[in-house]
């Protein structure tokens, strides 16, 4: 790998950061409401998979001829197929030499539309972690509040507050604290209102991050996000972030250091870390190449997000960075370090970065499933990165808060039912029999069908 020098890493922290000049404000739906709010493909008698191999995930096996009951939302019985009673009436689905896994988890995304949560449920992704984006005062708040109510289907949604900043802030729609009595009100502000995470940005200037640990540590509401330039990689593993959400902030924050002994101390710092790789990815296949983004929004997928997204993505500031290698090398970078935090059990989370330039939300996760293989994981590892580890992340960070990440009776019913083993080939994620959320059944053709209506609502 090219060693980042720091002239390295003053170039692409704009690639790194990847946040500039997102949409402000654009809480609108595009006229597809409707497959959003339409009546629950939940039938009340349950539904059965059944004869089906699962993949648990807690270790790296397979369970053969299961079934699988869902009943009111949960799963109500799992058992080789003589044990588990099937309700005569309940709807049935023939999981005969399929695998399912559990629902699959980005953990870094940017909600800028809410017909997306279509596209994320029909690429299998069952749980989202909104890292800031969804401008409108907080609807998120309310989106979220819906999807737990069963009134809006989509995935299970976390959020953060607003991007926090320094002065000057990175973007302008970042919200700048200056001093520490700013960042003790803006804290219990987002607190009060009912975030998940605060969120923390690249410009911070060491006392305000410190006293948004402090406040954030009284209020009880995890700190998540970047490494801030002025607070550095030692700071943020010393005060009690609880996670940094790009490998690449890490691989810039310590270019100097073996990343066996960075991962060594993030381990011990109990930090986690989100990966975001096809983002880096993206941005350095685009770094210099408008004729990329156009090849890329001229894709099917590409059809599948609103036109003011589009527009967004038109604006993409990595193709106006120059075309060298830099891209390339924070990829080499930020993959080489991923495979050290998987070797060093540091908590791996993935995530996308969805929403941003040419990062189509679903889509991207299963990318990111690929691409951590391709870093070195192994497809057991990539996986659980996606399912048991953000379970386990968000029942530890977040007061009171269940997660599935298992296929276990008792467990919300997010299950993905695949049609080959991914742990023997990772690409199986990209075949996808069904889909269940909360306990809807979405069968092939719904998702192909929620898809269509996207592209169709795109198309007016
Ligand atoms: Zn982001």
């Amino acid at each position: 790998m090219r060693p980042l020098t720091a002239r390295a890493g003053a170039a692409i922290l704009l690639a790194a950061c990847f946040h500039s000049l997102a949409p402000a404000a654009r809480a609108q739906s595009r006229g597809t409401s409707a497959p959003l709010s339409s009546a629950p493909i939940q039938s009340p008698t349950g539904v059965a998979i059944t004869d089906v191999t699962l993949v648990p995930l807690d270790d790296e096996r397979l369970v053969p001829h299961q079934t699988v009951l869902v009943q009111d939302g949960v799963i109500a019985g799992v058992g080789p197929a003589d044990s588990v009673p099937v309700p005569p009436k309940a709807t049935r689905v023939n999981g005969a030499g399929r695998f399912l896994i559990p629902g699959l988890a980005d953990m870094h995304v940017h909600l800028f539309d809410s017909d997306d949560m279509l596209l994320y449920l029909a690429h299998g992704v069952t749980t989202i972690r909104n890292l800031g984006g969804y401008g409108a005062a907080d609807s998120i708040l309310e989106i979220r509040r819906q999807v737990a109510a069963g009134e809006r289907l989509g995935p299970t949604i976390f959020t953060s507050g607003n991007w926090l900043d320094g002065d000057p802030p990175y973007r302008s729609i970042n919200t700048v604290l200056r001093t520490p009595a700013d960042a003790r009100a803006e804290v219990r502000r987002e607190k009060r209102l009912g975030y998940d995470f605060v969120k923390v940005y690249v410009n911070l200037s060491p006392d305000v991050y410190a006293e948004i640990l402090r406040t954030a540590k009284a209020e009880r509401i995890p700190v998540t996000g970047h490494v801030p330039g002025p607070v550095g990689v030692d700071a943020v593993l010393a005060g009690g972030q609880v996670a940094v959400d790009h490998v690449a902030n890490l691989a810039l924050g310590a270019a100097q250091e073996p990343p066996a002994a960075l991962a060594k101390r993030v381990h011990g710092a109990g930090v986690a870390v989100t990966t975001t790789l096809v983002m880096v990815r993206i941005a350095a296949a685009m770094r210099g190449a408008p004729e990329r983004l156009d090849s890329m929004l001229a894709q099917p997928e590409a059809r599948w997000v609103s036109k003011e997204t589009r527009e967004f993505w038109r604006r993409s500031p990595f193709v106006r960075l120059p075309r060298d290698g830099w891209g390339d090398a924070l990829y080499s970078a930020a993959s080489e370090l991923t495979r050290a935090l998987e070797a060093g059990h540091v908590q791996l989370m993935a995530g996308t970065d969805a929403g941003l330039w040419g990062n189509v939300p679903g889509a991207s996760l299963i990318a990111e499933l690929e691409l951590l293989v391709s870093a070195g994981l192994t497809p057991y590892q990539a996986l659980r990165a996606a399912t048991v580890e953000p379970a386990r992340f968000l029942e530890r960070t977040v007061p009171g808060s269940r997660q599935p990440g298992a296929i276990a009776v008792g467990n919300r019913a997010d299950l993905v039912l695949l049609d080959a083993d991914p742990l023997r080939d990772i690409h199986a994620v990209e075949h996808r029999a069904g889909v269940m959320v909360r306990g809807r059944w979405l069968g092939a053709e719904r998702l192909h069908g929620m898809l269509d209506s996207l592209t169709a609502a795109q198309a007016r």
